[in-house]
């Protein structure tokens, strides 16, 4: 209701008595109250105006308006019509000594870097950004502290990202700036997904949600519930998913100019059925979506939605159409050079034939998507190690900017890490709070940590925690029991004289294929219980066996640090190979490929990525010729961005990290 006023004396005071900046001022400050319906809503909305906002408007005005523009074509995507507007706040800067200008002007430059994903122009530009004087408006001062987060997000330094988008929630909210606000607890659920933790990121995803509702905030509205479909899709609940989508689809169908919002989540849509097994549903959203997206112009999604309807169709019994689909959409994706998405779907495609006993085309579709994936191996090796050059001597010429900045950024990582300390640890630290549900959060948080420590037993006794064939501990037990590592491990995290850890090693069977070829899938089976049992009578008693998946293993020892690994991964490697394993009469040789490492490899590292430098470090092992292990021994304070990466051959490479080699038996 208070919409539709402000909207109706809108038109009133554009229409007639009051001077024309006036009109200007009232939208801006109805999108930062009230957000907007579509970013090309607001883009016919603010056009109309432009005339408003000529050169006799008052310029602070003026900048922000264009500050605006720019940042609404960033979103619809308009290239030509984003460069324009950041010519002008440039224009403007240069030519009208327009301060507040050059701020815009990088801010949106920042945005459109991070809209590409092109994390080191992105932190080029912020670096820019810091080396001008501190800004006194607040609206700059929030808008800095929100970028340094996005920034971060998109480099993968995720725990920067989470203090920076929480200093920004935190001044959008003091300054009555609810559309900000959302926009930093998105920032904020987006950096706790790639941090894992769902339970966070569903947290600050509700709080958006009902903050975009309250203020009538529809895209946000739609954008944020879309995001929640995916932390449910990670946590396993479908049906919680599934009404996420659907309502997601509902709200952008419910307006117009959210036509590209309806796409995204009609592809999701499709493929949530296909997984749940649904291919009639499957088969007509991914139609429906393959139109949508010609319309678009989005040849993109038109080849995932066409992926999609293939593979649903072979499932349907329509055989020929669905592979003939199948294969398109990979023709499209390889003409537009998306390499992810052509291994991936090739990959799929190979699975498709596998499945219809079309062994040859499979055999010759997994070689494709196995050749694509190594050469995409290197490139990206490549890329990284020229991105690194490439700063190295940007550096040097930043030097002087750096300089200047340097002493801002100490003081302000100082403020940062006071500030989360407290955050984190004392439930008094009212002087930090970012007033109300935040920081209730964040308290809740640290409590039910303690609580799960208190009770790691009656949190298990409602499940099983056993896998039913190796009655080794299942994936689930392995995520409560590194939980409680991981408070054990902050609460002691000051203790100077003992740094904690934990010792991780990922254990995959060699050549497991022909084990299940040679022995049959029951063979295989069998194999897997006695490495099961072996590994459970190899290890301390509170050490922990547990089945990652299929013929995967992980192995949780706690208070082990890496020189430790190194002596019980020699007889990990040695129990395992020394002896054949017997099925029936047969005697099977057995080997393993096994990567190690201490978790934390540095402060305020999670243990899903702790664990995932282990998996990089089995992936060596393997490349290296299998029967061997791979232990990560030390690691630099720089590797860390590296290893965020996933790519511990390149800290390798770049001598970042210390790798210890251990062979198995002959
Ligand atoms: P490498 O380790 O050297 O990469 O080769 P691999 O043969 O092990 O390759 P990959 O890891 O891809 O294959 C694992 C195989 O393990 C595929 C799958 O059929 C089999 N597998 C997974 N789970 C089970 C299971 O529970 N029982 C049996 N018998 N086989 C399984
Ligand atoms: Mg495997
Ligand atoms: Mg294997």
């Amino acid at each position: 209701m208070a919409k539709i006023l402000a909207l109706l004396l809108l038109c009133a005071l554009s229409a007639t008595t009051w001077a024309s900046p006036l009109a200007v001022q009232k939208v801006l400050q109805q999108h930062r109250l009230h957000g907007f319906t579509s970013p090309g809503t607001a883009i016919v909305q603010l056009e109309a105006l432009r005339e408003d906002a000529g050169p006799s408007a008052p310029l602070e005005l003026r900048a922000k308006y264009h500050n605006e523009l720019a940042m609404l074509y960033i979103s619809a995507e308009n290239t030509a019509k984003t460069e324009a507007e950041i010519q002008q706040l440039g224009r403007m800067a240069t030519a009208e000594q327009c301060d507040s200008c050059r701020y815009y002007k990088l801010i949106r430059e920042v945005h459109w870097a991070v809209r590409r994903q092109d994390g080191p122009a992105a932190q080029r530009l912020l670096a820019q950004l810091d080396a001008l004087p501190a800004p006194t408006d607040r609206n700059l001062v929030q808008a800095l502290e929100y970028w340094r987060g996005g920034v971060s997000q998109t480099v993968g330094d995720h725990d920067q990202a989470i203090m920076h988008g929480l200093r920004a929630a935190k001044l959008a909210q003091e300054d009555g700036n609810p559309a900000e606000q959302i926009r930093s607890l998105n920032l904020l659920l987006l950096a706790n997904i790639s941090r894992r933790d769902l339970k966070l990121a569903a947290q600050f995803s509700d709080e958006a949600y009902a903050l975009a509702e309250k203020i009538g905030f529809t895209y946000m509205k739609a954008y944020v519930r879309a995001n929640q479909a995916w932390i449910y899709s990670l946590a396993n609940e479908p049906e919680k998913q599934f009404q996420a989508l659907t309502d997601a689809l509902r709200i952008a169908r419910s307006q117009p100019g959210m036509a590209d919002v309806e796409l995204i989540n009609l592809i999701n849509l499709a493929e949530y059925h296909g997984s749940r097994k649904d291919f009639r549903q499957a088969a007509d959203l991914a139609s429906e979506a393959i139109s949508l997206a010609a319309q678009q112009g989005k040849p993109n999604a038109k080849a995932i939605a066409m992926l999609l309807l293939g593979n649903a169709q072979v499932e349907l019994g329509d055989v020929d159409r669905g592979l003939a689909a199948m294969q398109a959409s990979i023709a499209l994706l390889e003409s537009l050079d998306a390499t992810n998405y052509v291994i991936d779907s090739t990959n799929q495609l190979a699975n498709v034939y596998e499945k219809l006993g079309r062994d040859g085309e499979a055999l010759s579709t997994l070689r494709k998507a196995t050749a694509l994936k190594e050469a995409a191996i290197t490139e990206e090796r490549d890329k990284v190690v020229s991105a690194a050059q490439e700063k190295f001597s940007a550096e040097r010429k930043d030097h002087e900017i750096e300089r200047l900045s340097l002493e801002n950024a100490r003081h302000d990582a100082e403020v940062v890490a006071r500030t989360w300390q407290q955050w984190l640890w004392a439930s008094a630290a009212v002087a930090f709070a970012l007033g109300g549900v935040l920081l209730i959060q964040l308290l809740n948080r640290t409590r039910s940590r303690n609580r799960l420590l208190e009770n790691k037993n009656a949190a298990l006794s409602e499940q099983s925690v056993l896998d039913p064939l190796t009655s080794a501990f299942n994936r689930r037990y392995c995520h409560v029991l590194m939980g409680q590592q991981e408070a054990l491990i902050a609460a002691r995290s000051n203790d100077r004289k003992q740094k904690p850890c934990v010792g991780l090693m990922l254990l995959d069977i060699d050549y497991f294929k022909l084990v299940n070829d040679s022995l049959g899938h029951a063979g295989g089976d069998a194999v897997l219980v006695e490495i099961a049992q072996r590994l459970q009578d190899l290890v301390r008693q509170h050490d922990t066996v547990v089945r990652w998946g299929g013929e995967e293993f992980v192995l949780v020892l706690p208070s082990t640090a890496p020189a430790g690994m190194l002596v019980l991964v020699e007889r990990v490697l040695n129990v395992v190979g020394n002896k054949p394993v017997m099925v029936d009469d047969k005697q099977v040789k057995v080997t393993v490929s096994v990567g190690c490492a201490a978790f934390p490899l540095f402060p305020g590292q999670s243990w899903e990525d702790a664990l995932q430098v282990a998996d990089s470090a089995m992936y060596i092992a393997k490349a290296r010729g299998r029967n061997r292990a791979v232990c990560v021994m030390h690691v630099d304070p720089e590797a860390q961005a590296t290893l965020m990466r996933g790519d511990l051959a390149a800290a390798d490479d770049a001598g970042q990290v210390v790798l210890e080699i251990v062979e198995g038996p002959q």
